[in-house]
């Protein structure tokens, strides 16, 4: 355990990046606009700026994220090497700095000198500032992702990350920039100010979604669910779930919530791109939430009859759910063909209406209880 007087003494700076994050930032908030107004920019150089983005930002959310550091899924080696590519040119650090440090994140998350983003040390910290500074002892040691040092691709973009770099945040706007006729329109659409769009909507994961929003499913740490957030991170406001569920490929786990990756990695899958996507139950998903509200429940009532009942609630729910989805999950994998021609028969039929029913009530039910309104 550190003492406060080794804290206050702050390490050395890290020069390239403070200027890269600075001057870049400098440059889109005065040299971006100042060009606008004097110049004027195309509706091409705007979507440039758009396609561009989405690349950066499906190759770190898709690629360095749920792939690499989570092992969500597999992915084919052209994908990989699509995602080492465009998430190079996102600037944050080559594959195996990135996810080697966010493993760190997820094992030690809120821990003040363990977790290198601990969103105990402010918004300003876990946003940017633990990357101003040299405050991470880890960075370089790479014994937590050996797994990812058989892949080439993660080795190859390592090896050579900074003439990547280079190659893709120059070459790629200096292309779109001869394509259109404005090249240095281009250079400081797609090149900058995407550059600092891209730099910020990620960095909000680290800040923002551990400060603003709801936690459905734990509250031992800080990460919160936030689909407002949600829409500027590819979906991965999703936070306080994807803290729980590191595996899941998907953050956002409702069908119709905000999380454009899991459909990418989904459609993908469809023409064999990805392979192997992980999903955690629904019945242990459900659990998790209900877990949440049980014990915020039990937090606020004080009445003993409303606590015990509470409990038995608690209990027939978990029942009610585990017989639904061991229903469910037999439907589904179609596990005995007959099952699906029984589907004809009544019986099948009234198990399925009377499973349903007796979880509505009894989610009905629990919804009293936790307001202690059935004691
Ligand atoms: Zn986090
Ligand atoms: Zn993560």
């Amino acid at each position: 355990m550190k003492t406060s007087v080794d804290r206050k003494a702050k390490p050395p700076i890290i020069l390239v990046t403070n200027l890269l994050f600075s001057l870049t930032f400098l440059a889109a908030v005065v040299l971006v606009p100042w060009y606008g107004v004097s110049h004027g920019y195309e509706v091409f150089d705007w979507i440039m700026l758009v396609v561009i983005l989405m690349f950066n930002g499906t190759a770190i959310t898709a690629g360095y994220h749920r792939l690499w550091a989570h092992k969500a899924y597999k992915a084919h080696w052209s994908l990989r090497l699509w995602f080492a590519l465009w998430g190079a040119m996102a600037i944050q650090n080559s594959i195996m700095h990135w996810t080697s440090g966010h493993r760190r994140h997820h094992q030690h998350v809120d821990d003040y000198d363990l977790d290198p983003y601990s969103a105990k040390r402010g918004f300003w910290f876990s946003h940017i500032g633990w990357m101003l500074r040299s405050y991470d002892k880890e960075v370089g040691n790479f014994s937590n992702i050996k797994d990812l040092q058989k892949d080439p691709v993660v080795i190859w973009q390592h090896h050579y990350y900074i003439p990547i770099v280079l190659a893709m945040n120059f070459g790629v706007p200096l292309l779109i920039g001869l394509l259109s006729g404005n090249v240095m329109a281009s250079l400081l659409l797609a090149g900058v100010l995407r550059l600092v769009l891209s730099h910020h909507c990620t960095f909000f994961i680290n800040s923002l979604a551990h400060i603003w929003g709801k936690r459905p499913f734990t509250d031992k740490n800080t990460a919160r669910d936030n689909g407002l957030l949600a829409l500027f991170t590819w979906g991965e406001g999703y936070h306080n779930f994807h803290h729980v569920f590191s595996s899941d490929y998907r953050n956002g786990v409702r069908w119709w919530q905000f999380d454009p990756i899991k459909w990418l990695i989904f459609s993908a899958s469809k023409i064999r791109l990805t392979s192997g996507l992980r999903r955690v139950s629904d019945f242990r998903i459900e659990k998790a939430r209900i877990d949440m509200q049980f014990k915020r429940a039990g937090q606020k009532l004080s009445c003993e009859q409303a606590l015990a009942n509470l409990e038995k609630q608690y209990q027939e729910l978990l029942e009610a759910l585990k017989e639904w989805y061991a229903f469910r999950q037999q439907w589904l994998e179609g596990k005995a063909e007959e099952l699906r021609n029984q589907w004809e028969s009544l019986d099948m039929r009234t198990q399925y209406e009377e499973l349903k029913s007796s979880l509505k009530e009894q989610k009905g039910r629990w919804q009293l209880a936790l307001m202690g309104q059935l004691a």
